[in-house]
């Protein structure tokens, strides 16, 4: 019988579930809505419903499912399983691996979406081959994942990778956190949409509106990416100065912009650099299926101990 693991990358709005083999193809995919308004508990069910589902699914294929991976935002304690904190779900100290433990009676894993993505970047995507890797995710936020050797580096409390709230620019723009000049307010895809509809007066606009106006030679387009730019430099050589790690690898929706985004950071980071050693900088490979992929490494991973 062909072994496959339950993979679900829980976001706030959306989940994005597979079955996977443990060489890391994807056998089967899925979407669901969160629901997140529906509170924590009605989302903690809807997670266990899909993925009890999933494993109906694989059985009826013939496949065996042998243990479930679940990645979610916030800070998440891998160690005991638990969503300790998000934001856009609505977790407080949610013991979601146990939860599916018991509910799908098998080996379970919880990870963070981006400390996965990492892992399955680092594993499977741009950073194969790689002995020391860092994942950044840019979208509507700025969070981070370093990997060593095949490994995710969590931290102490679950909340290791926060690049987004390192300061890039003292008394910038307000952040979400509270403080200002954050990574995440200044380079994300959100703020550089923002920027740039608050300096046009447009109503709105996306960070590939920016980025496509910019590489057609719009001046305050262009003004706006370039300073997104340089913050993102600094904060990726702030990272560099801590890790110096071999491979920078970029993703999220703002790596959709490909070469506009990374011949300029390449530059601005090159600039920058002193005594540090230059990491490659690359876009990442998975897009956004890293999640689903990393929360089935974990998965995978956990049947180690167990076998
Ligand atoms: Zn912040």
């Amino acid at each position: 019988m062909t072994e496959v693991v339950i993979a679900l990358d829980v976001g706030g709005t959306g989940m994005k579930c597979a079955l996977v083999r443990p060489d890391g193809t994807v056998q089967h995919e899925e979407r669901h809505p969160t629901r997140a308004e529906r509170g924590p508990a009605a989302v903690t069910e809807n997670i266990l419903d899909v993925a009890e589902s999933l494993a109906a699914t694989a059985r009826a294929a013939g496949l065996t499912p042998v243990a479930t991976g679940i990645a979610v935002p916030g800070v998440v304690d891998e160690v005991t399983g638990v969503a300790v904190w998000s934001a856009n779900v609505g977790f407080r100290d949610v013991p979601l691996r146990d939860l599916a433990r018991q509910r799908l009676d098998m080996p379970a894993a919880l990870g963070h979406d981006v400390r996965v993505g990492a892992l399955a970047e680092a594993r499977l995507g741009a950073g194969r081959g790689r002995r020391h890797v860092l994942f950044v995710a840019i979208g509507t936020g700025i969070a981070a994942g370093l990997v060593v050797d095949g490994s995710g580096y969590p931290g102490a409390h679950g909340a290791a990778g926060e690049l987004g709230h390192v300061m890039v620019r003292p008394g910038g723009s307000v952040c979400g956190c509270g403080q200002r000049g954050c990574l995440e307010a200044e380079s994300s895809a959100k703020s550089i949409g923002r920027r740039y509809a608050e300096l046009s007066g447009a109503s709105e606009a996306t960070a590939f509106d920016v980025a496509t106006r910019a590489a057609a030679g719009e001046e305050l387009a262009g003004q706006v990416w370039r300073d997104a730019i340089e913050a993102l430099a600094d904060g990726l050589l702030t990272a560099q100065a801590l890790y110096d790690v071999g491979v920078v690898v970029l993703g999220g929706g703002l790596a959709e912009a490909g070469d506009d985004l990374l011949r300029p950071v390449r530059a601005a980071v090159a600039q920058r650099i002193t005594f540090h050693r230059s990491p490659e900088i690359v876009r990442a490979e998975l897009g956004d299926t890293a999640g689903c992929l990393g929360a089935a490494l974990l998965a995978l991973d956990s049947l180690q101990g167990d076998r």
